[in-house]
């Protein structure tokens, strides 16, 4: 059975550590973490979240991108537990888009991240994967690999100034879609 953990927040140490590797992926610890991370992030509209957000200080993450109350956009994909993950390259150059992040709730702001990356995983049945992700989800890949680092989205702002909150984030969405009609 999986449950709803406890997300910590800005100002919990954890967020500002670098993670641990997960050295035996089988542990029923480990598994069901991960069930409660798909969880959480399904019941809080997360389109992805790390263990160090649930205050576990560990290299695992979730990669579940759908379109939802949060992120309307987003591309449907399964929840993807991604761990021991690493980058191996990054496309060239950079490209700016909103993020928010269930740690720093009520604020979004646009940051930069490459458009695609080759990655090297595991899977929770402990198989060694190789993928690319681009877009809306290698963003998200980015965000929660930067979690597992100890760095938050905040960290990469070229400026403050751009940064709202998500009441007025919903209100500048509404109004761009109004206009595409
Ligand atoms: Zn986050």
């Amino acid at each position: 059975m999986a449950n709803i953990l406890e997300i910590v927040e800005l100002g919990n140490p954890v967020l500002r550590t670098k993670a641990k590797e997960v050295k035996d992926i089988p542990d029923p610890k480990v598994q069901q973490l991960i069930d409660d991370l798909i969880f959480t992030a399904s019941h809080a509209s997360g389109v992805g979240i790390s263990a160090p957000q649930v205050g576990q200080s560990l290299r695992i993450f979730i990669i579940s991108s759908y379109p939802n109350d949060r992120y309307p956009e987003a591309p449907e994909m399964i929840p993807t537990p991604v761990i021991n993950p690493q980058i191996i390259s990054y496309s060239e150059g950079l490209v700016k888009g909103w993020e928010g992040c269930l740690s720093i709730p009520g604020i979004r702001a646009p940051v930069l991240r490459h458009r695609s990356v080759k990655v090297k995983y595991f899977d929770r049945e402990g198989n060694e994967l190789e993928a690319m992700f681009e877009d809306f989800v290698a963003r998200i890949f980015q965000h929660e690999f930067d979690h597992i680092e100890g760095i938050v989205f905040l960290d990469r702002l070229e400026d403050n100034s751009e940064v709202i909150t998500e009441k007025e984030y919903f209100k500048l969405f509404n109004e761009n879609e109004n206009k595409d009609e």
